[in-house]
């Protein structure tokens, strides 16, 4: 199995892409975090041979790895894509935010596997990532658990046999409450996930389904489908990762524990499987439901339809302006129903342009971070 580069490597991606490896027996020649944090230091140690990489740390920060690691330590957002063009590896990018794009194109680049978790990569660069994997000998897989389910529904299969792919949502903490209800809710509720463990933007952006809207646009550029054949279902019970239904009536559908390991190591030992670290999957008293999500109470996923079928800028206007208005909820400046109304105010106002490169993204995400701080003082 190739070496590996952890990217990310403090976050909840990070830290099971670890956990993933030293199961597997595989080496990690590098890992990189945004900060200089306690605990990349701890990885620094358990990992003695690993580069280590802080893509933004104070001064401080950078004293005190310069101490401690010598000459592995790199500073800068360029230590993140020099280690993600290592030759031969497999990078997994678990970075949070945008800062993540470059990292992805760079491993691209260089021919390696790229193990995508981040979000930004495809919804925000999804034109330059595919660009990226068309001109060169890169190749993708998805770590994210529904877009791994997809994708290993679809080994062996044809696009033109596909009829549809499904998206599963667990449909967050406020599944079933209506616009009105949702006027109220606090920062707490909304960050109280029924199922799975993530970070405060992720699980709020799992709160309003712009999280799912997202997916919706990865799976558009993964899988080269039309928005018309990619659906949404809730399913509370989170079992159900991917459904893929074909032409001829057949429905592939795959399924699990919520582990995000079992992704994370899939997509290091693709086409190969090895034994995993999760256990065996129990029948007993599992039932699974699903039923459609309601887009008057959760606005946010049919702006991420909007914003995929637009496409060019509209995506990248999209995520920048959820994460200031998600950030202003946590913050408690806006309620919970604003965090839509941001977005849409700002997506509208940039209007749709096309973007070919990164620093076109780069230049979108600026903008639309502006214009959106701009709609914050109107929609509380
Ligand atoms: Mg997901």
């Amino acid at each position: 199995m190739r070496p590996v580069v952890i990217l990310g490597a403090t976050g909840s991606i990070g830290r099971q892409a670890l956990s993933v490896a030293d199961h597997l027996g595989v080496e990690v020649l590098a890992v990189g975090a945004r900060r200089g944090s306690d605990g990349l230091l701890a990885i620094a140690g358990e990992f003695p041979d690993a580069r280590v990489g802080v893509a933004a740390p104070t001064r401080v920060e950078q004293e005190r790895f310069t101490d401690l690691c010598g000459a592995r330590a790199s500073f800068g957002p360029d230590a993140m894509t020099e280690f993600a063009a290592f030759p031969g590896v497999t990078v997994v990018n678990g970075i949070v935010g945008f800062a993540g794009l470059a990292a992805s194109i760079a491993a691209l680049d260089a021919g390696n596997r790229l193990g995508l978790a981040n979000k930004e990569s495809l919804v925000a660069g999804g034109d330059v990532v595919s660009t990226a994997l068309r001109r060169g000998t890169g190749e993708l897989i998805p770590i994210d658990s529904e877009h791994s389910a997809l994708f290993q529904c679809m080994l062996g299969e044809d696009l033109a046999s596909v009829r549809r792919m499904v998206l599963p949502a667990s449909g967050g903490p406020f599944r079933g409450m209506t616009a009105a209800d949702l006027e109220s809710v606090t920062v707490d509720q909304a960050l109280a996930h029924p199922t799975w463990r993530m970070g405060p933007r992720i699980t709020i952006d799992s709160a309003t389904l712009m999280n799912k809207g997202f997916e919706v646009i990865e799976a558009h550029h993964l899988f080269g489908l039309g928005y018309d054949a990619i659906d949404v279902a809730v399913h509370p019970q989170s079992i159900v990762h991917g459904i893929v239904e074909f032409i001829d009536g057949s429905l592939k559908v795959h399924m699990g524990e919520p582990d995000m390991r079992i992704p994370i190591q899939y997509a290091l030992t693709h086409p190969e499987r090895a034994a995993g670290v999760a256990a065996p999957f129990s029948f007993a008293d599992k039932a699974l439901t699903f039923e459609a999500p309601d887009l008057v109470a959760f606005p946010c996923l049919g702006l991420a339809y909007q914003a995929g079928r637009a496409g060019g800028s509209a995506p990248a206007a999209l995520n920048a302006a959820d994460e200031i208005a998600v950030r202003a909820f946590l913050d408690g400046r806006i309620g919970f129903r604003s965090i839509a109304a941001v977005i849409e105010r700002t997506v509208s106002d940039l209007g749709v342009y096309p973007v070919t490169t990164t620093d076109d993204v780069v230049a979108v995400d600026r903008e639309a971070r502006a214009v959106a701080s701009g709609h914050l003082g109107g929609a509380c």
